[in-house]
């Protein structure tokens, strides 16, 4: 995939530029219309390449610079969902929120982000990673007014997720990310079909695949959830033995100032790990040394060719000069580790 030793791979958002949506919010709508809005994507799109490559970052993402919201501008491309008529429903079992809702059978009749993936890869020669919302989480942000069946309804959103997926695995994309912090709710649903829906949407894809499962974006109502967690933030267990012997290649989570426990990570040896060293829910820019703590402590329970230096989520709320350093800081704290590695070795 990348020839780097700790690739760094961050989760996927970046904030957007100021003149496209408003900073600092979800949903934010867009500032431009038509053929502008367009072409102001694809300049963001540019400005996020630029700046992953200038900051030492290995894993290039796209920023999710086309899209509204990493869930919702998924959904409404698909033929079923109806997002003129939004409704409000509790997401993730913690705040409300205004959604699409599905209002017949849903399909994916054109590619959604697949001409977004192409302009991507022609942008750079390092490997790329697209995100896609996972099964679970997706029927967790809408409203769901025909299968009636939330099990139902992942297993025809896993399909629709295989179709894009091989698209975007056609259109140059190295690795392709679910995202599911639905997991760390549902540990149930986890269980009885979460794993088997996301195996469905991974299936047959040469590209590698992650999952992305994370505490959320640093939003109120999320921070105000995990005061509620406790000492210790157990809610991998559920799902890391599931992950560990399933065809997925790669977990990303979460690790930096929250409280799980990082032997948890042994969990799921053998996989690749994507590790949350960047704290999206703080504006305080983190020292290469805190970044390489933080991945030193992890080297305990994952082999270091396994290893990708990552972010705790998504940046997208950030305000956009924090994000990039925190950018900055990944890439430096792994300088510290690739070199003290690389030492021992030698
Ligand atoms: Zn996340």
């Amino acid at each position: 995939m990348t020839d780097a030793f700790l690739p760094t791979a961050p989760v996927g958002s970046l904030p957007k530029p100021s003149w496209l949506a408003e900073p600092e919010t979800l949903w934010s709508p867009w500032k431009l219309e038509g053929e502008e809005l367009a072409e102001g994507k694809q300049d963001a799109l540019r400005s996020a390449v630029h700046e992953q490559h200038r900051r030492g970052i290995d894993v290039v993402s796209d920023g999710e610079q086309t899209r509204q919201h990493f869930v919702t501008t998924f959904i409404e491309r698909l033929t079923g969902v109806d997002f003129e008529r939004r409704e409000t429903v509790r997401i993730r079992d913690r705040y409300d929120a205004s959604v699409p809702t599905v209002v017949g059978a849903v399909s994916r009749e054109k590619p959604v982000f697949v001409e977004d993936a192409k302009f991507l890869r022609a942008q750079t020669d390092q490997p790329i990673k697209w995100a896609l919302p996972g099964p679970m989480t997706m029927i967790d942000t809408l409203s769901d007014r025909h299968y009636r069946s939330r099990e139902k309804l992942a297993w025809e959103f896993a399909t629709i997720l295989n179709e894009e997926a091989r698209e975007l695995e056609a259109a140059g994309v190295d690795i392709i990310q679910f995202d599911e912090p639905a997991f760390n709710v549902f540990f149930d649903d986890v269980q009885d079909w979460g794993v088997a829906t996301l195996e469905r949407a991974a299936e047959g894809l040469r590209a590698e695949t992650a999952v992305h499962i994370c505490y959320g974006y640093g939003i109120t109502a999320n921070t105000a959830w995990k005061a509620t967690l406790g000492s210790e933030w157990r809610q991998y267990e559920a799902s890391f033995p599931l992950l560990q012997r399933s065809t997925l290649d790669i977990v990303s989570l979460e690790c930096h100032h929250s409280r799980v426990p990082m032997d948890l990570i042994e969990l799921i040896r053998g996989k690749k790990v994507m590790l949350g060293a960047i704290d999206v829910a703080s504006h305080a820019v983190e020292t290469p040394e805190e970044v390489a703590d933080t991945l030193r402590a992890a080297l305990e329970f994952v082999d270091a060719d396994k290893l990708l230096p990552s972010t705790n989520c998504g940046m997208a709320p950030l305000p956009r000069g924090v994000a990039l350093e925190k950018l900055s800081a990944l890439k430096a704290g792994a300088d510290i580790v690739r070199a003290e590695l690389a030492a021992v070795r030698s």
